[in-house]
């Protein structure tokens, strides 16, 4: 058993290597810098090199790698001690001065990624990266682009400043940076950049609509860890997050705010650890689980970031019963998808995703034994856990829909979609 052995199952302990030799140079300490350079900690790349020359501003609200008392040093210093607990076997080598060609050159570098999304230092990023002829990924809210040794690939793309970037957006687009690299490295059955996927998505923000919500959580486990992040970063006032399980090793490749917590309550870490992130947000974490005793009626909305059917059915049915909307995400090895259920416009989720079947389904398996750890990676959990937060801002604006959406690393064909049955009365 190791920190990456869920993301082992899938991919197998030599393709984990291929991952471990890398070096990955990674630019810029915005909060898509930060996502990026966990996101690559947690995959256990085994080298990160991070220039950035900025200091730790008061307003670091958010920037989740930063440490608040470190205020007026360099940013790399304070990321490189954070990306240590995420991934203890990474090495992280911080450089705080800009991008300088000369000094990379007496390293042997993989891959360099750019999110300095001002965009600065990005001729000299690139005309280092055709010279010394290494792969270059450019990440900007909108777009992620990889040129490849030749100057031709390289697409150019509308810059945005950091003030720009919305948390969850940079969330996003760090889960398919991170999915970009590990493509790099390690070929799957069906992977294809062009097919990946990702379907109506509206980023939108805007912290006001949040001062009187009150959140609860479901599940604290890698799905809750993005939602619970990204809504602090977002400005979330009030959040209460409940699960019953403790930290396992085996949960940490994904779990990147449950880190030095071995054993601990996993919703008490949680809310801790974004209590830090957010100075102005009340997050308690809860014990326990989802039962009629629950007092649902507290909350604006209900946030499903379980793995169990039978959980999910809970929250379903008592989400229906006291009609409050419930956004049910669920991510697998390279893909995920959110439902939303808004009282008196769309049927509950127990319907939307044909829950009682796949209940059956479920309790077959468990009586044949089959409960065996599942293949886990970090990137489908980053991008759904952030298109979470983004959902209940638009909800909480009035313009949220029950549109389903899915995200596929791969294409999409293999996933079991359950065919929508009748109205269980909740419409
Ligand atoms: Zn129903």
């Amino acid at each position: 058993m190791s920190r990456v052995s869920r993301q082992v199952l899938l991919w197998g302990q030599e393709n984990q290597k291929k991952l471990r030799d890398s070096t990955i140079c990674v630019t810029g300490g915005s909060i898509l810098s930060q996502y990026t350079a966990a996101g690559l900690a947690a995959l256990g790349i085994g080298n990160i090199i991070l220039i950035n020359n900025k200091k730790i501003s008061m307003c670091s609200d958010g920037e989740f790698l930063i440490e608040k008392n470190d205020i007026g040093k360099p940013k790399v210093y304070s990321m490189t001690r954070k990306l240590k607990k995420i991934s203890p076997e990474t090495k992280i080598i911080p450089l705080d001065f800009p991008f300088c060609g000369e000094i990379l050159d007496r390293m042997s570098i993989d891959l360099i990624v750019d999110c300095d999304v001002s965009g600065h230092e990005g001729k000299a990023m690139k005309e280092y990266s055709f010279r010394r002829k290494i792969p270059l990924i450019r990440t900007t809210k909108s777009d992620t682009e990889i040129s490849v040794h030749k100057e031709s690939l390289l697409r150019r793309t509308s810059y945005v400043s950091n003030q720009c970037i919305r948390p969850h957006e940079a969330a996003i687009a760090a889960g398919f940076t991170c999915d970009i690299i590990r493509k790099e490295y390690i070929k799957l059955p069906d992977d294809n950049i062009t097919k990946r996927y990702f379907t109506k998505f509206t980023s939108i923000g805007s912290s006001i609509e949040y001062d009187n919500k009150r959140v609860l959580i479901i599940g604290a486990g890698a799905l809750g860890n993005f939602t619970a992040l990204c809504l602090a970063q977002i400005g979330a006032k009030y959040i209460d997050i409940i699960d019953f399980d403790t930290v396992d090793l085996t949960n940490l490749n994904r779990q990147i705010m449950l880190y030095d917590a071995i054993g601990k309550y996993k919703s008490q870490v949680l809310a801790n650890r974004i209590r830090q992130v957010s100075r102005g947000i009340h997050a308690n974490g809860i014990v326990g689980r989802l039962t009629k005793q629950t007092r649902i009626k507290d909350y604006d909305i209900v946030l499903g970031c379980v793995d169990k059917i039978k959980a999910r059915m809970d929250a379903s049915d008592l989400c229906r019963k006291n009609r409050i909307p419930y956004i049910d995400g669920a991510t697998s090895s390279l893909s995920g998808d959110i439902y939303t259920y808004l009282p008196g416009h769309s049927p509950c989720i127990k319907c939307q995703r044909n829950l009682e079947s796949l209940l059956r389904f479920e309790a077959e398996r468990t009586q044949s034994g089959c409960q065996a750890a599942s293949p886990s990676v970090i990137t489908p959990n980053m991008i759904i856990g952030s298109a979470i937060a983004n959902r209940t801002t638009e909800i909480f604006m009035g313009v949220g829909e029950s549109q389903p959406l899915r995200y596929g690393s791969a294409c999409l064909s293999g996933s079991r979609q359950p065919e929508k049955k009748q109205s269980c009365g909740c419409l």
